[in-house]
């Protein structure tokens, strides 16, 4: 059954002004923060299947991006067994508008992170896992052996599990791309986040043209390897703005759209400037198919690791099919 409740609201993560998890957003002016639509409909956690992906989680001292990000999906995909990892600590060097991921210097790589990761992919019985990162501008590499290493630890424990990432840009960080490329994830998946016009107030330490650049090396690189992003609409962008930014994806090869309702984490957060109905989500994923996508995802609970597992089998069949097989 499905729930209408507020996680966001209940979330301890909802800081005020001056907390320590957003320093860099304490000082901004707050940005009221509205009621959702009917349509943003979400399971309630605390299922028997919940309760056991917690527990994995929080013996093995993991971070999940379901919990930082404070996802609203977390009671049906945790239901599912399905957790999505975040690796290199819970604290992010960069300080995008939208994100709810604390900011600040991070500490140290846990040298034994790959094996935690690769032990608790084993014990949920994955057979899709999504892999995903603060950003480590800190870093010389970004964090990209780190990634290649989980990638490797999980392929030792579990063969058949396919891997996707979910990667920072790797901005100034020459060569870290094809580290990652090279312990060949089944799918590489950068976030554009939103339109090229919006970032310098959303996503400021990101380029958007190197977003799409990097996707296109990924499949350059290896042309195998399924390559996916997704943005966030409801932050003031323009439809035309997006359906270039679909035409931008599409020259660089990209495979799989996801396209989702922006949700404000805090009164620090951006505002949403307006909440997209289903009608226009479902005008997006038709025009996305249209435009050569193999995969789309496009509805107000869409989120990048959202039924990634599902949507993995989908993408390989679609391209069986586009080979005439
Ligand atoms: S959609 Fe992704 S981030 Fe959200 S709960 Fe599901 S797996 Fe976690």
């Amino acid at each position: 059954m499905a729930t209408v409740i507020d996680l966001l609201n209940n979330d301890p993560r909802r800081m005020s002004a001056g907390s320590a998890r957003h320093p860099e957003k304490a000082h901004r002016p707050d940005n009221p923060i509205q009621r959702k639509p009917d349509w943003i409909r979400v399971k309630a956690p605390g299922s028997p299947g919940w309760a056991s992906t917690q527990k994995i989680v929080k013996e093995h001292g993991l971070i999940t991006v379901c919990e930082e990000a404070s996802c609203p999906n977390i009671g049906e995909c945790w239901d599912k067994k399905h957790a999505t990892f975040m690796i290199m600590g819970d604290t992010c060097t960069r300080a995008c508008a939208f994100c709810n991921v604390k900011t600040g210097m991070p500490g140290s790589l846990d040298p034994h992170e790959p094996e935690k990761i690769a032990d608790s992919v084993a014990k949920l019985g994955l057979h899709h896992v999504v892999i995903t990162s603060v950003d480590r501008d800190d870093l010389a590499d970004g964090g990209a052996e780190h990634f290649a290493k989980v990638i490797r630890a999980i392929r030792v424990r579990s063969p058949d599990t396919t891997i996707e990432v979910l990667t920072p840009d790797f901005l100034r960080k020459e060569g870290a791309l094809e580290i990652v490329v090279a312990a060949r994830p089944d799918v590489f998946n950068h976030n554009l986040e939103t339109v090229a016009s919006n970032y310098l107030t959303v996503r400021p330490g990101a380029r958007y043209f190197h977003s799409i650049r990097l996707l296109q090396r990924v499949k350059e690189l290896d042309p195998t390897i399924f390559t996916k992003s997704g943005i966030m609409v409801g932050l003031g962008e323009k439809r035309n703005e997006v359906l270039q930014l679909m035409d931008d994806l599409r020259s660089a090869d990209v495979d799989f759209l996801t396209i989702g309702q922006y949700l404000q984490p805090t009164k620090k957060h951006h505002a949403v400037i307006e909440f997209i109905t289903p009608d226009a989500f479902k005008g997006y994923e038709t025009i996305a198919y249209t435009k050569g996508f193999f995969l789309v995802s496009a509805t107000p609970l869409t989120r990048s690791s959202h039924h990634a597992g599902e949507d993995f089998a989908k993408l390989k069949a679609a391209r069986l099919a586009k080979a005439g097989r």
